[in-house]
């Protein structure tokens, strides 16, 4: 079944439009038309089917048939991820999302090499999120994560600490230990989990002392040296076997 993003306060309603992107899709691409069933998905849980009432060029009026939420996940997972270049962030957001990651916070670091000039800030963080939304449709996670920054490390430390959740750094340092090892290690009651994934030139060593001063645990994913986005998406991968219920 196709399946529509539908900002939460419009999902609420039993009859609304879709956004336009979302009703020429649905009825110029694929040809759908008043009888079809589309899935409705709002990015906060909420997950419903809905029939196509009416199917216009540029409009499309859905009716709510069915409707259920999906609790969050108990303990959130955070990516804190150097800004990437292009394909690998967009690769990253991607799988972030499939993997169920709670927020991704994008970390301006010394040694990345990607920039965004502030006054394409707002553009390109359009277009991450409509990679976040079609890879929530793709992989029928109901949870749209929060997409933060770009922000300096040191901020993203301070927020790190403030909020109380556990903070791995993944580290190629020398006195690391497995994620694995470290996440079955933690006590039961965690408010969520946060990890931090370094550039292609690597956290410098004043990042990583900044994030070490927030009380992060430093953490290895294995003997050999990945590819940022392999690092962030194998830790994310780890960390939500880990959390699931
Ligand atoms: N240019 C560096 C590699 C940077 S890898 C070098 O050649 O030494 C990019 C990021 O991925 C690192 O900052 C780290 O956060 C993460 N990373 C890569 N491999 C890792 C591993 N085996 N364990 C933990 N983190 C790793």
């Amino acid at each position: 079944m196709h399946r529509c993003f539908v900002p939460p306060d419009r999902l609420r309603l039993d009859v609304f439009d879709l956004d336009e992107a979302e009703a020429r899709h649905a009825v110029q691409v694929l040809r759908l038309g008043p009888g079809d069933r589309v899935g409705l998905l709002d990015g906060a849980g909420g997950l419903a089917e809905g029939l196509l009432e009416e199917a216009g060029r540029r409009n499309a009026r859905v009716r709510v048939v069915g409707r259920t939420s999906v609790p969050a996940p108990a303990v959130p997972v955070h990516l804190l991820v150097a800004l990437l270049k292009g394909k690998a962030l967009d690769l990253v957001l991607e799988k972030a999302v499939e993997l169920g990651a709670a927020s991704i916070v994008l970390l301006e670091t010394d040694h990345g090499v990607a920039r965004v000039p502030s006054e394409d800030v707002a553009r390109k963080r359009e277009t991450w999120r409509q990679t976040l939304v079609e890879a929530a449709k793709q992989s029928r996670n109901p949870w749209l994560p929060d997409l933060v920054g770009p922000v300096p490390v040191d901020a993203a430390a301070e927020t790190a600490q403030e909020s109380g959740d556990v903070l791995l750094l993944a580290s190629l340092a020398a006195e690391t230990r497995p994620l694995g090892t470290v996440l079955a290690g933690l006590p039961r009651q965690i408010t969520g989990i946060r990890i931090a994934v370094g550039p292609e030139g690597d956290f410098t060593e004043r990042e990583e002392r900044r994030f070490r001063s927030a009380g992060a645990l430093a953490i290895d994913l294995g003997p050999r040296i990945l590819r940022a986005e392999t690092a962030a998406i194998a830790a994310l991968a780890i960390a939500s076997e880990h959390t699931r219920r």
